[in-house]
């Protein structure tokens, strides 16, 4: 199949999830995460009608960035170091991945400087394993509580990423599970407006939409399987 096949396929599957729910199609984005694919690769999806990539690196992302004129909004979906934070802020539209008080607060310093207000999503470790990154759910409303607070910071929604089942259904816990924390936190901080829930991915990206997600990640279902 080529990527516009596979976009389309793609957004059918979304469209199948979303009617069978009730929800309107339109309200998911689909981030087409492009991680170890050259910028040719990127074009040819921004060419399938993609308007929204994601990449896991900063250096990786710059350096495809610089060779691609196509236009496109760009997405840190992985985990952000405190000293990359003011590069991402400078090359990216959305950051996925806000676990920390201290990444907040160079987040805020970056967009600071730069004049911008930063977009983010602040990722929550929803099945709380113990190698992984994110907030815990204990964790999730004091940082909500005190970002709140940085000017130059935009908390737009939740991001998790929870553990890979083989089938999709086994994940539907951990997708709910995100939707009731965003659910608990935009009573708790209305002043927020965290309309975003980044959830799912190729293998359960439909189970995702079905409980609510407004952006899919989706690697592999676009671009096939990643180069070693
Ligand atoms: C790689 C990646 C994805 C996409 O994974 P696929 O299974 O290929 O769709 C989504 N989110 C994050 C954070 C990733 O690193």
């Amino acid at each position: 199949m080529t990527i516009k096949e596979r976009v389309e396929s793609v957004r059918e599957r979304i469209a199948a999830a979303a009617l069978r729910v009730g929800r309107d199609p339109g309200e998911v984005l689909v981030v087409a995460v492009a991680k170890s694919f050259p910028a040719s690769t990127i074009e040819e999806a921004i060419a399938a009608g993609i308007s929204d990539i994601g990449e896991n690196r900063v250096q990786e992302a710059k350096a495809k960035m610089a060779e691609i004129n196509a236009p496109c909004r760009w997405h840190m979906v992985g985990h952000l170091q405190t000293n990359k934070a003011r590069l991402a802020v400078r090359l990216f539209d959305w950051i996925h991945s806000l676990d920390s008080w201290k990444l907040a607060q160079e987040l805020d310093n970056a967009g600071s400087t730069l004049g911008k207000r930063v977009r983010t999503l602040v990722e929550v470790n929803v099945a709380e394993e113990p190698t992984k990154t994110g907030v815990t759910a204990i964790e999730l409303f004091p940082l909500l509580e005190r970002v709140g607070s940085l000017p130059h910071l935009s908390i737009e929604g939740l991001m998790a990423m929870p553990p890979f089942d083989p089938d999709p259904d086994g994940v539907r816990p951990y997708f709910r599970r995100l939707t009731r924390l965003r659910g608990e936190a935009t009573s708790r901080f209305p002043e927020l407006s965290l309309r975003h829930l980044s959830m799912g991915m190729s293998h359960d990206f439909e189970v995702a939409v079905e409980e609510g997600g407004t952006m899919v990640r989706i690697g592999t279902a676009i671009f096939g399987p990643r180069p070693q």
